[in-house]
């Protein structure tokens, strides 16, 4: 598409008529057909129906930059097919890669140069998907014994999510890129119409383990005679938010305890950017 083309498109969305030098005009790998980390997929059909629904949709940025009303608006799609590169599934890999734009202001400025520079590569994504399909026998919403991540008969048994019904968002994760991370999503039976399960993906995964990992760090800090080990094993029962009140608690300790502790704060900016991942 030429620049005129591309216009028309972003046109379709915008309140008045934006001219080339008022848009700033970006791409995004969406979501992809590879087997992720929690052994689920999107099939081939989903990326190309996921692609219809985002068309339209704004992507929202990290805490710093969503507050300040910044957000970018995807203005079409297309499912990209890289068949030299096969799946875990042994099938072609396939992304649906998104085409953004954000206005050319004075407050996108920093923005733009950030976009630009690299430095927010990864997207997370949230949808609904109406079905989840055994790749080993086909039976639907954990219906049959077979174990995700398991092989049988040479075969990786994971979960296909099929037949998206919307594209809530989709937003930035400002942490250094990682192949694949990101995706993350909300899976929602609609066939018995009041099950919601709340899917937590990898980076979600991540963030709570590094809060863990964080919370017992703190807690032997400032509590010598803490058996670590034991302490840890403790954390792996807690969710977030009793994890996110024990690691306030600590940390008030753990200032006290050390006046000028510079590593504490430094580990505070760069959670918050994995925090704005979970909370997709
Ligand atoms: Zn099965």
């Amino acid at each position: 598409m030429d620049i005129r083309e591309e216009l028309a498109c972003i046109n379709q969305f915008a309140k008045t008529e934006l001219t080339e030098e008022q848009v700033y005009v970006f791409s995004v790998r969406l979501c992809d057909n590879e087997v992720d980390r929690d052994f689920e997929r999107f099939d081939t059909a989903a990326l190309e129906r996921l692609g219809e629904l985002f068309v339209g949709k704004s992507g929202i940025f990290d805490h710093q930059w969503s507050a300040k009303g910044q957000t970018a608006r995807i203005y079409r799609t297309e499912v990209v097919r890289e068949e030299a590169m096969v799946t875990a599934a042994g099938d072609g890999y396939c992304w649906l890669k998104g085409w953004a734009y954000l206005l050319r202001t004075e407050k996108n400025r920093d923005l733009i140069a950030e976009i630009e520079g690299g430095i927010k590569k990864e997207v997370s994504v949230g949808c609904s998907m109406a079905r989840s399909v055994c790749s080993i026998c086909g039976a639907e919403n954990g219906a049959c014994g077979h174990v995700r991540g398991e092989t049988y008969d040479g075969r990786l048994c994971f979960t296909e999510l099929r037949e998206p019904q919307d594209a809530y968002e989709w937003s930035f994760v400002a942490v250094p890129a990682q192949r694949n991370a990101g995706v993350l999503k909300r899976f929602e039976q609609s066939g018995g119409g009041s099950a919601v399960l709340e899917k937590q993906a990898a980076l979600g995964r991540k963030y709570l383990t590094e809060l863990r990992r964080e919370v017992t760090r703190l807690a032997m800090l400032t509590d010598g005679d803490l058996d670590g080990q034991v302490f840890a094993k403790a954390m792996d029962r807690l969710e977030e938010p009793e994890l996110v009140e024990l690691k306030k608690a600590y940390e008030v300790r753990a200032a006290k305890k050390f006046p000028s502790a510079p590593q504490l704060r430094r580990k505070d900016a760069a959670e918050r950017s994995d925090e704005t991942v979970f909370l997709v």
